[in-house]
């Protein structure tokens, strides 16, 4: 009778830790939360959000402790190897954090400085990556908890920028006086919804609910509650 969706609630506004009830009485609010809301309602199950580390929410699904992942998360081929994914609901682009007075304009600059990401993320992938693969090697990059360390890092002069997530980013920024976003976008990601490997009867019903979600335009408008044009 339960839905149970493993998520890491630091990444704002797709999953947040709420102050009081969280939407519906979850304890957590956010767009990834209300979504796997919806589709719980239209399976009939009620909606568990289980918080945890990132890699730890990614492998919950995996191995099945958790019934699916939802927590922003980047499709890829090394995570299509290990779990399956429904269909896509969102776009991420990776971008890049400086403080206002930074000497970083373009990802030329980020050559030889210090980058912060969050662990186990598509992030720092790319950022860990060779030079030749367009990264900038594993040395020059130091993986956090959480974006929001990662962000602190930066503030407190340990890392010269912080590669991440478009939506947190502005939310990281909006919070944190004296930060920008480069101008530069990096990588767009399609987000999806992750599930144990073979569990084709779960992901269908999930996609089956995520299809109608999406056509009557549901997901749209929640996106849109979070998040405002620009
Ligand atoms: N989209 C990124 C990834 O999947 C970051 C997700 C996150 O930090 N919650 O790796």
């Amino acid at each position: 009778g339960k839905l149970h969706m493993s998520t890491n609630a630091a990444f704002p506004p797709y999953e947040m830790v709420a102050d009081g009830e969280g939407f519906e009485g979850t304890g957590y609010e956010g767009i990834d939360v209300e979504i796997a809301y919806a589709i719980a309602q239209k399976l009939g199950l009620e909606l568990v959000v289980d918080d945890m580390d990132f890699t730890a929410a990614l492998e919950a699904a995996q191995s099945g402790k958790s019934d699916m992942v939802m927590a922003g998360v980047t499709v890829n081929e090394d995570r299509l190897a290990v779990m399956d994914f429904s269909e896509s609901y969102a776009t991420g682009v990776q971008v890049v954090i400086v403080t206002e007075d930074s000497p970083i304009t373009t990802l030329d600059d980020i050559e030889g400085k210090l980058i912060g990401t969050q662990k186990g993320t598509t992030g720092f992938t790319y950022a860990s990556d060779t030079p030749e693969n367009g990264g900038y090697g594993e040395d020059a990059v130091i993986g956090f908890d959480n974006g929001l360390s990662a962000v602190q890092a930066l503030k407190n002069g340990q890392v010269d920028c912080v590669i991440i997530d478009n939506a947190p980013a502005q939310t990281f920024v909006a919070e944190n006086p004296g930060l920008k976003i480069l101008d530069t976008e990096w990588v767009t990601e399609d987000y999806a919804i992750g599930v144990a490997k073979g569990n084709t009867a779960l992901l269908d019903a999930i996609n089956g609910a995520l299809d109608e979600l999406i056509a009557d335009g549901t997901v749209q408008s929640i996106i849109d509650t979070y998040i405002t044009a620009e």
